[in-house]
């Protein structure tokens, strides 16, 4: 009896021995610059490569398929995921995850746990739902409905757009039934709305700060982030300094954090800072390996461990297995 105890005890010592304290960023633009550059994640001289990531603490790393405007947008949308897989078979330390428990699985054994997001439903312009269920089955886990103009499914708060077309209506189910969480980052206000009262799963919005403190048609207004925190969601915190505002630092940072706590509760706050996005970042939080600054800052401002966990990746965690346990997949 004793020993069985002891057996009982010691498994339980190791399997917290191999939890992993998870830290996600869920916005990097560095496939853009592995891209741009022609170098690999370990390369030096990047705002989140892999020696910053690592120094930083993140190992849970929502890495961007970004087609720009003036790009074929499927085809660089296929060249920037290439770049990925190449990484993955290459390096060691970095492996896709497809599911909240393979990414804590790679952390536990100490590797970068890689998500893929699409910034912009005009990567699947002509593809449409075909191209969607393509990127799934390669590891898409996050859907971004638009980019800084209105598409074919969603208006843009770049360009003031409106809300859903009849082709978004259909995206946004097919995504959420394949368990791919939709972002809401750079959708207008009515497609943001829209989306997050009419959707049952959690939705996200990846890299986006707070209006209430820096007034900026990227930033979300207090009813957004109420929204977003109603579905069970997320917003993570933007590092480029135009929508974080004067001066920013990690003070500033900090206020937007709070501010997103204070409308939307303590399990909505997340970071995805948008290094590499070629943002301005803040001169004290200048690349990933510098945010334990910002969770110094919370820390002085009375956030507990477990508040600063929720932020560092278990509330995205959370939302992104929620949504993937709603999901019908085939
Ligand atoms: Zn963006």
């Amino acid at each position: 009896m004793l020993a069985l105890l002891a057996a009982v005890s010691s498994h339980a010592l190791s399997g917290a021995a191999l939890a992993a304290d998870m830290q996600a960023d869920l916005h990097l633009d560095t496939p853009t610059q592995l891209f741009r550059r022609k170098v690999g994640l370990d390369a030096d001289g990047l705002e989140a490569g892999l020696p910053q990531l690592r120094g930083g603490g993140t190992n849970l790393a929502v890495m961007v398929l970004w087609p720009p405007r003036e790009a074929k947008w499927e085809a660089h949308v296929e060249s920037l995921l290439s770049i990925l897989e190449k990484e993955d078979a290459r390096l060691d330390a970095v492996t896709l995850a497809r599911s909240p428990e393979e990414a804590r699985a790679i952390a536990a054994r100490g590797g970068v746990a890689m998500i893929y997001a699409l910034e912009g439903a005009h990567g699947i312009d002509t593809t449409g739902l075909v191209g969607l269920r393509a990127l799934q089955a390669r590891g898409l886990a996050l859907l971004g409905l638009t980019w800084s103009f209105s598409n074919r499914y969603a208006g843009s708060s770049g360009d003031a757009g409106a809300g859903l077309t009849e082709d978004g209506r259909a995206l946004v189910a097919e995504a959420q039934r394949l368990g791919v969480v939709i972002d809401l980052s750079h959708a207008s206000a009515t497609t943001t709305l829209e989306v997050c009262r009419g959707s049952s799963a959690p939705v996200i919005a990846s890299h986006s700060d707070a209006a209430g403190v820096k007034a900026h048609a990227r930033n979300l207004t207090d009813e957004e982030i109420a929204c977003i925190a109603a579905t069970g969601g997320v917003v993570g915190l933007n590092l480029h300094s135009t929508f974080l505002g004067t001066p920013a630092g990690v003070r500033k940072a900090a206020d937007h954090v709070e501010h997103l706590r204070a409308v939307g509760g303590i399990g909505v706050v997340a970071l995805g800072s948008d290094f590499d996005g070629l943002i301005t970042p803040p001169p004290d939080i200048a690349t990933a390996g510098a945010l334990g600054g910002l969770w110094d800052e919370l820390r002085r401002r009375g956030w507990t461990e477990p508040e600063l966990q929720g932020m560092r990746g278990e509330n995205f965690l959370r939302a992104w297995w929620v949504a993937r346990s709603l999901a019908n997949q085939p």
